[in-house]
């Protein structure tokens, strides 16, 4: 997969064209999926400014410290005026000298440092901040074919490593020590950064973002293993398996967990363009609450995946926008049982144009090791 298809030269005049039909005069977008999704440039989010300048008419700048231009020129599509700034200058006058003039309203990539958001409210005094998002959230939640292979790549990738769980997860080894076994498999396996390792077991995993603790795992814990990282490509993986190791499952546990096993079965084969995200949040969430479990699932089903780990869109209640092809999503119902143990199964699929591709292919029964 060459860049050039994952990252097209032609976004940065897509995203012109957004910005000027949103009633923006440009965009400022700071290190960050928005800017690597236009650019495909994997800046340094740091202290020093980095800032792609791109105005509804005009050429875009990319404002860069000086010691990251060769990293900003070697970028695959930043085929946009490099402006750099040394150490020790404001680079703000850069900002606003790569604008035709004051803005009216801005849009800042919508995850900018604070310190960054007052410095150009000071720099651009006249100018209404909104989010870049507005803008392209539309462009990047539909994928493109090679985004998909990207998110397919990263989705065989972290199934190798719930494939290989037996090797780290067994009983009397603390939660810690597992996840640290995980996250060089997930390097190895081929991200570029481990994101999160969730190992929760016994009643750790009734904590849907547990972590780890030192605690060791019992022997017949259900362990409940969230895991995801980034690969090369800048797209990411996001998978959750619930296991036993060393012994057979609590009594009360193998009931729901069938149960969470249909349901998340059923929300996969729920989706296909035309419902919504809180239709696909309900496939889950109905045969969960009819069998008795329904306070238990206590979050959405699912949430967008790409460039970020959670993006656009939403599996949850309220959310009335129907699914498009193109769009990638988890979908991860949990049940919960304070104090005693949980369950979650997570997949990435993607919505085709007639139904549902699963990207995360691994079994997603009860895995006993
Ligand atoms: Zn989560
Ligand atoms: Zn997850
Ligand atoms: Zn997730």
């Amino acid at each position: 997969m060459g860049t050039d298809e994952l990252y097209p030269p032609d976004r940065l005049s897509a995203a012109r064209r957004a910005t000027a039909a949103a009633g923006l005069d440009a965009l400022l977008l700071t290190p960050g999926s928005d800017l690597r999704y236009l650019t495909g440039y994997d800046a340094h989010a740091g202290e020093r400014l980095t800032c792609l300048v791109l105005p509804a008419e005009g050429e875009p700048t990319l404002i860069v410290p000086r010691l990251e231009r060769p990293a900003a020129e070697a970028a695959p599509n930043t085929g946009v005026r490099i402006v750099d700034h040394p150490d020790g200058t404001d680079p703000y006058p850069l900002v606003v000298a790569a604008l035709d003039g004051p803005p009216a309203a801005v849009g800042l990539t919508d995850r900018m440092w604070a310190e960054q958001v007052l410095a150009l409210r000071a720099a651009l005094p006249g100018a209404a901040q909104r989010l870049a998002g507005e803008v392209l959230r539309e462009l990047r939640i539909r994928k493109s074919p090679a985004e998909v292979a990207a998110l397919a790549e990263a989705g065989a990738a972290i199934g190798e490593v719930h494939l290989r769980m037996g090797e780290w997860l067994r009983p009397g080894r603390t939660e810690v020590e597992v996840a640290a076994d995980i996250a060089a498999a997930i390097r190895a396996a081929g991200h570029v950064s481990v994101d999160f390792v969730i190992v929760a077991a016994g009643p750790n995993g009734a904590s849907p973002h547990h972590g780890t603790s030192g605690r060791p795992i019992g022997a017949g814990e259900p362990v409940v293993v969230d895991i995801g990282g980034t690969m090369a490509s800048g797209y990411r993986s996001d998978c959750t398996r619930t296991y036993v190791a060393g012994g057979p499952a609590p009594a009360d546990f193998p009931d729901y967990y069938a149960v969470l096993c249909d349901a998340q079965r059923a929300a996969v084969a729920a989706v296909r363009p035309g419902i919504t995200g809180a239709q696909a949040d309900a496939a889950a969430r109905e045969p969960i609450a009819a069998a008795g479990y329904g306070p238990a699932f206590l979050h959405r089903t699912g949430h967008g995946i790409g460039l970020d780990g959670h993006e656009e869109p939403y599996l949850v209640a309220g959310n009335d926008r129907p699914l498009e092809a193109g769009m990638a999503f988890s979908i991860e119902p949990g049940i919960y049982l304070s104090g005693r143990h949980g369950a979650r199964i997570e997949d990435i699929v993607v919505c085709t144009t007639d139904g549902v591709q699963r990207l995360n292919t691994t079994p997603t029964e009860l895995i006993a090791l």
